[in-house]
Order: C-alpha cells, then structure tokens, then sequence
C-alpha cells in the first residue's frame, strides 16, 4: 500500500467512515464495517444509482430478491461449474494468489516502462513531443507493446481454454516472481469455487446446500415473468436491484476493493433480440455520464474493452477508475444475448419468454446488463475526494488541513451548525433552535467543543459541505456566517433564508437533472 493510500485508510477508520470488521478479535480479513459517516455516504450513493436508474427511467423497476436461492438457479447461471478462479501458491512464502492476477499484475509492469520511455521523451521533446508517433515508431516502445500484446493473447486463451497448464507455463516463462518473497518456486495452477454454501434444514443428514449468491443478477432473471406481468413492461424494459453479494476471493487485498462480503447494484435491461447494441451502447455513454457528473475527472476514467468474451456475450466493457494502486473495473456494462434466461428456461422448465405485440411473436429477450460494486464506487469517490491543502488559520498563517471534496448531494452530513464559543448561552441557545430545525430537512451536526478553527477543521474532515456560525451579531440581526467547505467563502445570510440556500446546493435534484436521462 502506498502512504497516500495508508492516509485514506487510517483517515476512514478516525472519521468513522469504515472500519475493519470484528476488530476486537483482531479482524477477519476482506469484511469491513461501515461507520456513522461511511453508512451515510454509502446510502447516499445508493440512492443516487437507484434514482438515476429507476425513478429516472419510466421503463425501470426495481427489486429486493432474497440472498438464498434455489440450488438450481446456480447450475442454470453456470456458477456451480464455472464460477472459478485459477489459484497458485508459493511453495517457500505460502502465500496464494489468482494466476491470471499475477500475469495481469506483470503486463501493468511492461506498461509502467512504456510510461516511463514517454515521459523521458516528453521531457526532452517539450511542445513538439507527439506521443502517438513515438509510440509508432521508438523501438522500445514498440518491444514492449509487442510483448504486452503476446502475453496478453497467450492469458485470453489460457482463461477461455481453462487451460491451467498453459497459465501455469506462462508463469514459470515470463519468471513472474512472489510479489511478497521474489521466490519463483510455483505450485501447479487449480480452480478454485468462488461461492460459499450453507445448509438449509433441521434435520441432521438431511441438510440441502444452499449458496450465498455470488450476484445480485440471478434474482433478476428468476424474477422477469414476475415483474413483467406485474408490471405490464413493454419492452425494452429494465429490472434493477441493490443488495448484498459472497465471494470466497482468494485474494482480498486493497481495503474494500475487494471483499468477501460486498453490495452490488445491478440493472438487467431487456430488449428485442437485434436492437442489444444500440442499447448497449446508451447504457455505456448513460453510466459514464453517471460517474462524471460526480465530478469525477475523465482523465480518472476509461473504458477497458474485453479483448476475450464469455462464450454467451457478444460485447462487454468495463469503466475503469484510477484507483491509489492504478486504473481498475469500477463497473462492467455487458450484453449478454438470450443466455441467462435461456438457461433458467431449461432447468425450471418455464416459459421465459416475452410476447412482442409489435411484431406479433414471442421470443427470449436479449439483455444488457450495468453491474457496479457499491463499495467499489465508494472507494472511488473516498479516494478522489481526499485531499491535503492549505488553508489560513485564525492568524492568517497557511495551516494543513485535510478534507474530504466530496459531492455535496454525497456529503453524509449537508451542514453543521457551530455556536461561535460555547459558554455563552444565549449563542448555544440560538444554535441549538436553528438546529433543531434544520435537522428535519437533512443529516447535520451540533458542534459546539473546541476551537471554531478546530470544528471547522472537523467538519472538512468528514467532507461536510457548509458550516453555520452563530455569533453575538446572530442576536441582533438574525443572520448567520455560512462558510463553504471547498473555496473557503464566508458570507451572512438571514436565519430563515439557511435551509433553501444549503438544500439548493446539496440536493440530489440538480444532479440527476444534468443527467438528462429519459
Ligand atoms: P473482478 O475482475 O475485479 O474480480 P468481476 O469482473 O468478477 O470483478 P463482476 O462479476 O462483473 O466483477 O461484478 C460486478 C461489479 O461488482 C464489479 O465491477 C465490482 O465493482 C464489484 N465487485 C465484484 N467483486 C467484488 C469484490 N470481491 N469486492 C467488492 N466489489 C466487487
């Protein structure tokens, strides 16, 4: 982990955002607790998915299908017999990885001196550097994308094969050493079931197993001639669903990049088989929309196309974010033809099919689905949004302070509201009563410990978009110093007039409105 992102961590675990869970037992590895500010943001953000999907989509509906399922919905999705990864040990540090991350990981490195040759050349190149013609023509360069290129091709085949000789292979080639020891000294590569089972029934030996599901999209599926006669959806039409997901990962590193206990949000679009590209392609530019008007950079976010495709999709993209430890899936938006309901056609025997009145003809829908990590994409908005800067303190000296720029619409708490000192009553009275009131109208705070310097500092802390001040003119004008969390600006504003100025700023309605969705 690097420092700055040891600071996100250890800045969550004090501000109450995330916290390791079980952490008196010394934690259990890959499951995390979200704090009294991290639930906060986590349902913010949850609920600016489900508005921008559903309540913004006329043709979207939403479900909450139970975690259990039955065992037969895992044999049609293909999860019992493929839902694998291919695993490695070291035989000197015992330490387990995913052979196909390790060989990811090493083609990261060739890019990385890719990287490195073009910033050498920009600098020594300045204005008239052109780095699509270096690239085309510097003979490194070129060596390492040949080679980027091989290695690649050589995965996507191990992978579609299930040739786990060849990856194991590829590793001993390419000498991909222990990332942790250096040693070299490999296990062969096995599969290795994601899932984890339980059992349901009372009965000793009578047990059936049951799975925790690995996805959210199966309660989906099994679901679709419920919502569509409920709902009498024309297609295309869209069902989506938030909720908890298990997998056993082999290796859960990175916070809560990946974890073993996560939440996702998904959305499975349905349409007329012929018309999936076109509405893979809205929902690409829709859900990229999605993350920019969070105020994420472009040049944080990117499309990663699959070069290798699941035998049942006939297109797939991940965006990728750029995360401490680099650019990696936030999201995957995937058309997968008639495959998932076609299988649980087959092994529950039920008609999945839709009645299409324009073209008098029923038929499996095509689907094409946006799968997000809620977690992930909470990671994401912590990352981006914490930062270090300077600010004047009460002297005017430039002081540090860390603060979190998160969206106002995404801020746990709108507003906080600071008596100016504490042991005069008559302000903590005034406070207090604007306090009172304003909590009917969002998440805020009453601060009134410390210095005002320190309490502002505070609230940056945890990303808290406004601060209010009751001073003694408070008493005499009925106005207030509201101060803006990011450019710092303070100005007085009457009492009455606080609620419409901070909802107006941290509503979640301007920000689905530059979605501009239909
Ligand atoms: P990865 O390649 O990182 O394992 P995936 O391709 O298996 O991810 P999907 O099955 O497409 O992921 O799941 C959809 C989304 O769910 C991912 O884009 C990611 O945001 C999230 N996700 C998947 N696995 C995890 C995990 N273990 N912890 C947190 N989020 C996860």
């Amino acid at each position: 982990m690097s420092d700055s992102f040891k600071n996100i961590v250890a800045h969550s675990k004090e501000y109450g955002y995330i916290f390791q869970s079980s952490e008196i037992y010394d934690g259990l590895s890959a499951t995390y607790d979200y704090g009294p500010m991290g639930v906060l943001l986590k349902n913010n953000i949850r609920d600016f998915w489900w508005k921008s999907m559903v309540q913004l989509h006329d043709n979207i509906s939403g479900i909450d299908a139970a975690i259990f399922m039955h065992p037969k919905t895992w044999q049609a999705s293909g999860h019992v017999d493929a839902f694998n990864d291919p695993l490695i040990d070291n035989k000197d540090s015992k330490k387990r990885y995913r052979a196909d991350v390790l060989v990811e990981e090493h083609i990261e490195k060739i890019k990385g001196k890719i990287a490195k040759e073009v910033k050498k050349a920009a600098k020594r190149f300045g204005d008239d550097f052109d780095e699509a013609k270096f690239l085309a023509e510097h003979p490194r360069a070129q060596r390492y994308q040949k080679e980027i290129e091989e290695i690649s091709a050589e995965l996507a085949r191990c992978m579609n094969d299930n040739d786990l000789e060849g990856l194991g292979k590829l590793i001993e080639d390419l000498g991909i050493p222990d990332p942790v020891s250096g040693s070299r000294n490999w296990t062969e590569v096995r599969q290795f079931n994601l899932m984890f089972s339980t059992q349901l029934g009372t009965v000793a030996g009578k047990e059936a197993k049951l799975y925790l599901r690995p996805e959210t999209a199966q309660g989906i599926f099994v679901n679709f001639l419920n919502v569509a006669n409920t709902t009498r959806a024309r297609i295309p039409f869209g069902i989506a669903q938030t909720g908890k997901a298990f997998r056993n990962e082999i290796i859960a590193r990175q916070f809560i990049f990946r974890m073993r206990e996560f939440e996702q949000m998904e959305m499975q679009y349905f349409v007329r088989p012929g018309d999936e590209m076109k509405w893979y392609k809205y929902w690409r530019e829709f859900r990229m929309k999605w993350h920019r008007a969070l105020g994420t950079p472009a040049e944080n976010l990117r499309f990663h196309e699959h070069e290798s495709l699941a035998h049942y999709a006939n297109a797939a993209v991940d965006i990728e974010f750029e995360f401490p430890f680099g650019f990696k899936e936030l999201e995957g938006i995937h058309s997968r033809t008639d495959y998932d309901l076609g299988r649980h056609q087959e092994f529950s025997g039920k008609k999945l099919q839709y009645f299409d009145h324009e073209l008098n003809e029923s038929y499996v829908p095509y689907v094409v689905e946006t799968s997000i990590g809620l977690d992930r994409m909470f990671l994401a908005l912590l990352t981006q949004a914490y930062q270090e800067d300077e600010v004047p303190d009460a002297g005017g000296k430039a002081s540090k302070r860390l603060v979190l720029k998160l969206h106002p619409a995404l801020a746990p708490i709108k507003c906080a509201v600071l008596p100016l000192v504490k042991n005069k009553e008559e302000l903590t009275e005034k406070a207090t009563e604007i306090f009172n009131d304003l909590r009917f109208a969002f998440d805020c705070q009453y601060d009134e410990k410390d210095t005002i310097g320190r309490r502002y500092r505070r609230q940056d802390a945890i990303g808290t978009p406004y601060c209010i001040t009751v001073d003694f003119e408070t008493l005499e004008d009925n106005q207030v110093t509201i101060r803006e969390r990011d450019s710092l600006e303070q100005h007085r504003i009457p009492i009455s007039e606080v609620e419409s100025v901070v909802r107006k700023r941290t509503s979640m309605t301007n920000l689905l409105r530059s979605l501009n969705a239909k």
